[in-house]
């Protein structure tokens, strides 16, 4: 006997066909003889729907009210899964996440799990009851009704896989794993069988959303075994493991893109110590998340150029803040958001040279400039021009070694 937590995403739970095909999966892991918590996405769409209401209503909204409105999919399909289930013969009930309860910081839309009680939900699983909890949601102290960021669920299922100490989590979803790339773009892409959690991280924080790039960190921390798989085949998925469980590392393992990114510049700006701090600082106040930086002196060394990236949706408030910083002096302030930020990955990179080179030549080759660069240990990102990003991410992928045999 096992413990496992099973999630399904929006396209899983799209309507009630699909939650019936997903109840028969739940059955399958029960009748085995294991104890089964499952989380649940909104159905796919919903929760697109459900901001662009709170959007309409009201543009600068109360971010507790968004909470309330876009965490109520949730409630439907796992309501929905556990009459099914009742309905053939399996002891199942919902829970939403203040019932658990999962308790959250308080900063709503992006709320961090804190703390998660699972004694009521121990208690129901040594009975056999399927245990189907609302992903996505959590409670503040305040009570009030978090959400935990796009794609949350994820992060539900392996913390509540972490919390019961569950033996595996397996997360379903609409492709049957994690690939070399996003599938949807590139139809050469390689299923990979197995990938490691650090690399996971990357893919999931460049861009890959297969994955919540903090479920990831979670897992990793908590050392949850994780599964990727279809809801829709019965094929084998991605594990994600240790460096160590991985006999052949290739040195790249995937390449991942990031559409909601923008460049902001800054031309001439006085070339004093300090003006970085002055410039990031009040940013990093504001909460804006700067990525990608590069800075060029001018020649005669008084003035300096800086452009970096933030989140597309923080162009207005990193712009408010830019000109709000008084003291800092520049001659003019430009931002883009029509650019891609396109990664290559791969663990390997630490024992291998030149993947850069070849990354920029490919680039080069096919006439797309590179306008900011960031590297870190396991990963090179370049930022793009938009309209380039599906022939930079194909001709990469075919470069470096990752399209399958059978294209
Ligand atoms: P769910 O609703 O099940 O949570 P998501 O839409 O959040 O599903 O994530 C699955 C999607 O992630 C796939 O449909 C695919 O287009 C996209 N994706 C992006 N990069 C990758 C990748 N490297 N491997 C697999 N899927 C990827
Ligand atoms: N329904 C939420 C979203 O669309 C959470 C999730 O699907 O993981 O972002
Ligand atoms: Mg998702």
């Amino acid at each position: 006997m096992s413990r496992i937590v099973m999630k399904f995403g929006g396209t899983s739970v799209a309507n009630l066909e699909r939650i019936r095909a997903v109840a028969e999966r739940v059955k399958q892991e029960a009748d085995a003889g294991n104890q089964v918590a499952v989380v649940v996405s909104a159905m796919a769409g919903t929760t697109d729907q459900l901001i662009k209401w709170v959007e309409e209503a009201s543009p600068l909204h109360d971010a507790r009210e968004y909470d309330a409105v876009v965490s109520s999919g949730e409630q439907v399909t796992a309501g929905l899964l556990a009459l099914v289930l009742q309905n053939m013969g399996i002891s199942a009930r919902s829970w939403l996440g203040w019932q658990v309860p999962f308790k959250t910081n308080n900063v709503h839309g992006s709320a961090r799990i804190e703390n998660i009680d699972t004694t009521q939900m121990i208690d129901r699983l040594e009975d056999n009851i399927v245990c189907i909890m609302a992903g996505f949601q959590g409670i503040s102290d305040d009570n009030r009704i978090t959400t935990l960021g796009r794609g949350g669920s994820d992060t539900s299922a392996v913390a509540l896989a972490a919390a019961l100490n569950a033996d595996r989590c397996d997360i379903y979803t609409d492709v049957e794993g994690v690939y070399t790339t996003d599938p949807r773009i590139v139809s050469a892409a390689r299923k990979l069988d197995k990938v490691t959690y650090e690399e996971m991280l990357e893919m999931a924080s460049l861009g890959a959303k297969v994955l919540q790039t903090r479920s990831v960190s979670m897992a990793m921390n908590h050392g949850v075994r994780v599964q990727v798989l279809s809801s829709f085949t019965d094929k084998p998925g991605t594990l994600v493991v240790d460096e160590d469980e991985i006999v052949e590392k290739q040195v790249v393992s995937g390449i991942a893109y990031a559409k909601d990114e923008a460049k902001i510049t800054l031309v001439g700006v006085q070339n004093t110590p300090g003006i970085a701090g002055e410039i990031f600082g009040p940013l990093a106040e504001g909460n804006v998340n700067v990525d990608m930086i590069i800075q060029n002196i001018s020649e005669d060394g008084k003035k300096t150029d800086l452009t970096f990236t933030v989140p597309e949706g923080d162009v207005d408030k990193a712009e408010a803040i830019l000109k709000d910083t008084g003291h800092v002096k520049y001659a003019k302030l430009m931002s883009d958001t029509e650019v891609v930020k396109i990664s290559v990955i791969g663990v390997g990179m630490r024992s291998h040279a030149g993947v850069a080179a070849r990354m920029f030549e490919t680039l080069a080759a096919k006439g797309i400039n590179i306008q900011v660069i960031s590297t870190s240990e396991i990963k090179i990102s370049v930022l793009i021009r938009a309209e380039y990003y599906e022939l930079a991410v194909r001709a990469l992928h075919t470069v470096f070694g990752l399209d399958s045999d059978q294209e």
